[in-house]
């Protein structure tokens, strides 16, 4: 399975944690999964390492419990072929996949490293196993509601995450731009917007620049403002991007709309 996962650092150790000499994980077809299971490892701190060899030595299991270990920095450690039933939710193991959170997480906080990775995590996992289809805590698999685990609420967990996936797919979404050239008086500038909804967005900065406006940007609420007025900006890859109109307003020009060459035209007045 590809486990290369864009934003996410993946270390592969499942050729190198501590296994049971005899004891073998039995094995399954990857349509067998239907559930990512989430847990936390209870300790304060913990490696793959330890985990393991805990599973194997005071537990007596074939090996490390879970198929994935996300660090407190937000590495995803790679422990177990998702096609091996390991040992982490009693009678649902055949059809789950265990995902742990090192943390206890009865006293402790996930850390957004930790969230962030989780999310990317299951995201891939999903189209890698189209058949896993839900995300439960360990707490929510039949027979456990006693146990405390993940120990942090699982239907906020869902819901961050489909915010988290909507935002993914808004970023694919977002079509080609119609590119817009900008005149300013009548001469061209060397930078160009866009045409959103058939509304034209243009660079904040450059035009501001070229007009004689004051730019600030507010770090706390990340909004920008030219001659002290807020603007419907748009940040495309650290850049602003606000409607010609609004922008024009703000610095005392007039705004033409050149539809046939595609011109947003600015004069002073
Ligand atoms: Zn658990």
């Amino acid at each position: 399975m590809n486990m290369t996962i864009p934003g996410a650092r993946v270390m592969d150790v499942r050729t190198s944690l501590p296994r049971h000499k005899s004891l073998k994980y039995g094995r399954r077809k990857l349509t067998d999964i239907r559930s990512a299971a989430l847990h936390h490892s209870a300790t304060l701190s913990g490696s793959p390492g330890a985990f393991a060899r805990y599973h194997v030595s005071t537990n007596g299991g074939p090996g490390i419990a879970y198929h994935f270990v996300i660090q407190k920095d937000g590495v995803i450690y790679w422990c177990n072929d998702p096609e091996s039933i390991s040992y982490h939710v009693g009678n649902s193991n055949r059809h789950a996949l265990g995902i742990c959170l090192v943390g206890d997480f009865r006293t402790q906080q996930p850390t957004p490293e930790q969230l962030d990775a989780a999310n990317r995590l299951i995201e891939h996992l999903q189209v890698q196993i189209p058949s896993m289809k839900q995300v439960f805590g360990h707490q929510e698999y039949p027979g456990y509601a006693w146990k405390n685990c993940p120990a942090f609420p699982m239907v906020k967990f869902r819901s961050d995450y489909s915010q988290y996936l909507q935002k993914a797919v808004d970023k694919v979404k977002t079509p080609i731009q119609v590119q817009v050239a900008i005149s300013m008086n009548g001469s061209m500038l060397s930078v160009s917007g866009f045409l959103q909804e058939g509304v034209s967005m243009l660079p904040v900065r450059a035009v501001a620049n070229a007009a004689g406006g004051k730019v600030e940007w507010i770090e706390q609420t990340m909004d920008v403002r030219v001659n002290g007025k807020d603007l419907n900006e748009k940040v495309i890859s650290g850049s602003a991007y606000a409607p010609a109109r609004e922008l024009a307003a703000v610095l005392g020009l007039q705004v033409e709309w050149d539809d046939p060459n595609k011109i947003v035209r600015l004069n002073g007045v």
